[in-house]
This record gives C-alpha cells, structure tokens and sequence, in this order.
C-alpha cells in the first residue's frame, strides 16, 4: 500500500503547484489517517492502515506549532502565499476546527496579514452549522466534488457514511456559491472489479449541471500526480483535462487545470 505521511502538525512550506508558496497544516495524527472518505486516489494511502497512536493535535498544540512557524519565518525573511488546511485526512472532521479556524486567523492576521488561508476540505461535514460557519470565514473553500452521480462518487470516494450523495453534497456545496472553488479529480481505471471513468459524456454532463447549480468562484480539475493505493488507475492528460474544461468554460464557468 502507498503511504505518504505528514510526520508533523505544520509542514512547509512546500510549492504548491495550485496556491503557491504553501505553510500545511495537518489537524489529523502525524502517525496516522483519519478520513471520513477512503479515495482510491488518496496520496496519504487507505484508512485501513489505522489512526496512529498520537490522537488529534489539541487546538492549543495546534496554535503554539503555527505561531512558532510564522514567527520564525517572520525573522528570516521567508515569503508564504497561503496557510493549507489539509494533511493526513480531512480537517474539518477534528472537533475543534472552527476555534482553530480562528486562532488561525488571528494568527495570520499578527505575523503575515496578505496571506490567504484555504481549507482542502471533502465536503462531507458541510450539513454541520459551526464547520459551515467556519468554513465561510476563510479566504479559499476548496470543497471536493469528485463526480456528480452517486456511483461513480461512491467508488471513487469511498464515503463512510453509507447515505451520503452526490445530489446532496451538490446542494450543501451550491450554499458557498462563488465563496468556494470547487476540486474535481479527473480518473480512469479499475477497483474491486469495477471500471471507473469520470471523464465519460456522461460524467461531464452531470458535473456541468452541478458547477451550474453551484456556481462556484472557480473549479479546479487535476488528475493523478504520484502512486496511489489503488494501482490500477490512470492519469488523464493535461490535453484531456483541457478539453474537458472548454465544455465548463462554454458555460461560463471559470476552470483552472493542473
Ligand atoms: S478526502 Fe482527501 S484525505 Fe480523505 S481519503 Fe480523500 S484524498 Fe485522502
């Protein structure tokens, strides 16, 4: 299995070839993954492979670790674009993430004021009010919507929740409107036996009604870019992913491929 593991709470920064100069922060364990997704894409490998021995970082750690980070870089000169919400699983899923919402913001407002902060978020804990609420205060929503039928979510998402849909993600999502961006994961390839492929007439029609309806500020569409737990999968061409994006694009919807 394919495992890569953020060892620590804040890590970076690193390039982020879509948000630029990126400080990470990591609210799931440093030894282990919590997701309420199981991608067969996921970069930081299954949730079989446990939750670590380490628990959740407290809001506390969480605060000391960040203001540490941007203080030192503050004293040497260190450039930063974006504080990245995102990291061994997803973060809206620790129970204190709208007070660490804010004590990132307050920290962000002291030591580095232009710099924006995003949140990679799954989209699966939007029918909470204190996430949706927290998550409206930041600067990039980046909520996942990686197929807009059911079954093909379902297989390549791998929700936990066994009642969790496409129709309902799409209209928790279509509250942020253009206060989101919305990040789709392009693929081909086979799971347990099931071909998958969201790149079909099919798959682009049901995405295209659903960034309608959401009317999102921007839709961000990528493919694989390094080994994923599920081997069988390939990657779409950046020649494919930009002829997909002039179907969104005829329809005015504003699409960045990476
Ligand atoms: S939502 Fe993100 S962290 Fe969770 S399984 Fe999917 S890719 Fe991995």
């Amino acid at each position: 299995m394919v495992t890569i593991l953020f060892h620590s709470t804040i890590f970076g920064p690193i390039h982020s070839r879509r948000l630029g100069t990126s400080l990470g922060v990591n609210l799931s364990p440093i030894d282990g993954k919590v997701c309420s997704f199981d991608c067969i894409y996921c970069e930081a490998g299954y949730n079989s492979q446990g939750a670590g021995k380490a628990g959740l970082p407290s809001r506390e750690e969480v605060a000391r670790l960040l203001e540490e980070k941007l203080k030192s870089m503050v004293a040497n000169g260190e450039n930063l674009d974006v504080i990245t919400f995102s990291g061994n699983g997803e973060p809206t899923i620790h129970p204190q993430f709208p007070e660490i919402i804010d004590d990132t913001i307050a920290l962000r407002n002291q030591y580095f004021p232009n710099v924006k902060i995003s949140v990679l978020c799954n989209s699966t804990r939007l029918g909470d009010e204190s996430v949706v609420k927290a998550l409206f205060k930041v600067d990039n929503n980046i909520l996942k919507l990686d197929s807009a039928i059911t079954s093909t979510m379902r297989l390549i998402d791998q929700p936990n929740s066994p009642t969790f849909t496409s129709e309902q993600v799409v209209e928790q999502i279509a509250r942020f409107g253009n206060q989101c961006i919305v990040q789709t994961m392009m693929l081909r390839g086979w799971h347990d036996g099931c071909r998958i492929d969201n790149t079909t007439t099919e798959e682009v029609e049901a995405l295209l009604n659903a960034y309608k309806r959401i009317n999102p500020a921007e839709v961000m569409l990528y493919s694989i870019d390094r080994k994923t737990p599920e081997e069988n999968l390939e990657k779409v061409s950046i020649e494919e992913l930009n002829s997909i994006a002039e179907t969104f694009r005829a329809a005015g919807i504003k699409v960045q491929v990476n």
